[in-house]
């Protein structure tokens, strides 16, 4: 049995943002990090598309421009700026940590997706993430200070007023605990949990924000979900297939009942879900297709194999079939409210990755943005929790009331409606402005 108590710092998610932030701790830091599920069951494992870098400085301005104009320049300049200017030391940092990405000659490659102007997306064939995020876990799992425990889940945060002393956990075996420790930090992930149609996971229910509500801790933007535009349409029931904007960037096109192109491919994801919508409705389907065989690689099957693998298990044969793609939500643009070193309102509460909202991607995000921004804001947590000693030790344990987690089922179907309320809450009050 673990003991929980002799922590500096609780890390809630193993996805790429917890685990970078872990890698970045000083070993003398004695680091907790809980995930609900199984190692390998986090968003950051299923990305596909690839993760952007400053090419060089000629490219800055576009790169800039490029992230503000896909955000409808309600981005936070500041955060853009960080995240791009950090870029090239994060990639680096992953080739330390033993994360390939693809090469010609040596040579780096760089693809390209939707709103991007130029080519500055890395890539591993069509599993980026799993690259990523295996090779971090790896490296964590050799750290002598951190404790992984799986299906263990993050059931309430300990507050003093406006200070985090820890948190309520509930263990793998069902019992639930008070953790006391200096710092929390929140690297739960977006929402697709809370949604009937989505790429992500569906354990990730947005839990990290309910809490925020809860406690008083600030929120951003929450009203800013993003849909992608191209997921498999299948009579299949669980997650959607996401198939990837790299694909329409290789030069896939869209095609209406008829098969003809309809839109230009690379819009933004918000603008071309709604040419995407607009076209459905026109048409009276409840898809759109798409053709690959205008994909301009050499060979499709080496470049997107788990996409043509996943085709082939629906029967589609991507080199002669068109294949039926509608929109799903995808992306979690706002989030618990952080400042540049990802710190929350409460004292000694960090939140990371998808569930902060730091402002880089405004109100809509560029694609392979947010595995750059989960890392870099991350490695920013670790550098400002690392400057503080960990004063903030308590075990008043009045501030644990165990009869408040009686009935955990209806807490956390609780804890959903509040998120999925408070969504459509902030829709609503946006659109009447
Ligand atoms: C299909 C798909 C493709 C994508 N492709 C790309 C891409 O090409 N490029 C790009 O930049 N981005 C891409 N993204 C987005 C990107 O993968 C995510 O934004 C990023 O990985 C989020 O990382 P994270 O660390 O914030 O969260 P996640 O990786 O989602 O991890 C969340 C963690 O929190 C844990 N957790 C949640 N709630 C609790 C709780 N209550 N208690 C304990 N643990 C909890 C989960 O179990 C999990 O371990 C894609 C996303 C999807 C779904």
């Amino acid at each position: 049995m673990v003991n929980v108590q002799n922590y500096d710092v609780l890390v809630v998610g193993t996805g790429v943002s917890g685990l970078f932030l872990a890698l970045h701790m000083p070993e003398t830091a004695r680091v907790l990090m809980i995930t609900k599920a199984d190692l390998d069951e986090s968003d950051s494992f299923l990305a596909q598309g690839g993760i952007c870098v400053l090419k060089s400085e000629d490219d800055y301005d576009a790169y800039f421009e490029d992230t503000l104009r896909a955000g409808h320049y309600e981005n936070r300049r500041d955060s853009v700026d960080i995240m791009i200017r950090s870029s090239q030391h994060v990639i680096r940092e992953l080739a330390r940590f033993g994360v390939d990405f693809a090469r010609k000659d040596g040579e780096l490659l760089f693809t390209r997706e939707g709103a991007h102007s130029a080519p500055r997306i890395l890539y591993h064939d069509d599993c980026t993430g799993k690259e990523i995020t295996s090779k971090l876990l790896t490296s964590v799992q050799k750290l002598s200070n951190v404790t992984i425990l799986e299906h263990t889940t993050l059931v309430d945060l300990l507050c003093d007023g406006n200070c985090c002393r820890g948190a309520v956990l509930q263990m793998a075996d069902g019992s639930v605990k008070p953790l006391y420790v200096p710092n929390v930090v929140l690297a739960s992930g977006g929402v697709g949990g809370v949604y009937e149609h989505s790429t992500n996971f569906p354990h990730l229910t947005g839990d990290a924000l309910a809490l925020a509500m809860k406690h008083g801790v600030e929120l951003e933007n929450i009203d800013y979900v993003q849909i992608h535009p191209t997921t498999l349409y299948s009579q299949r029931p669980g997650r959607s297939f996401l198939i990837s904007e790299s694909v329409r960037g290789e030069g896939a096109v869209l095609l209406d009942k008829n098969g003809n192109r309809f839109t230009n491919e690379l819009l933004p994801r918000d603008l071309l879900t709604q040419k995407i919508y607009k076209q459905m409705k026109k048409d009276g389907t409840r898809h759109v297709w798409l053709s690959m065989q205008t994909v301009r690689c050499p060979d499709v099957e080496k470049r997107f194999p788990t996409i043509c693998e996943r085709c082939r298990e629906e029967g589609i044969d991507v080199h002669k079939d068109w294949v039926p793609v509608v929109p799903a939500q995808h992306y979690f643009m706002g989030g618990i409210h952080v400042n540049l070193s990802s710190k929350t309102t409460m004292e000694h509460l960090y939140a990371v990755g998808e569930t902060a909202c730091n402002g880089v991607h405004g109100a809509n995000r560029l694609a392979s943005n947010s595995l750059l921004e989960s890392l870099v804001f991350a490695e920013r947590a670790a550098a400002d929790i690392s400057l503080h000693e960990p004063k903030n030790n308590t075990s008043d344990s009045s501030l644990f009331d165990p009869t408040a987690y009686e009935n955990l089922t209806q807490y956390f179907a609780d804890n959903i409606s509040a998120v999925q309320a408070e969504i459509v809450r902030q829709k609503q009050r946006r659109a009447q402005k």
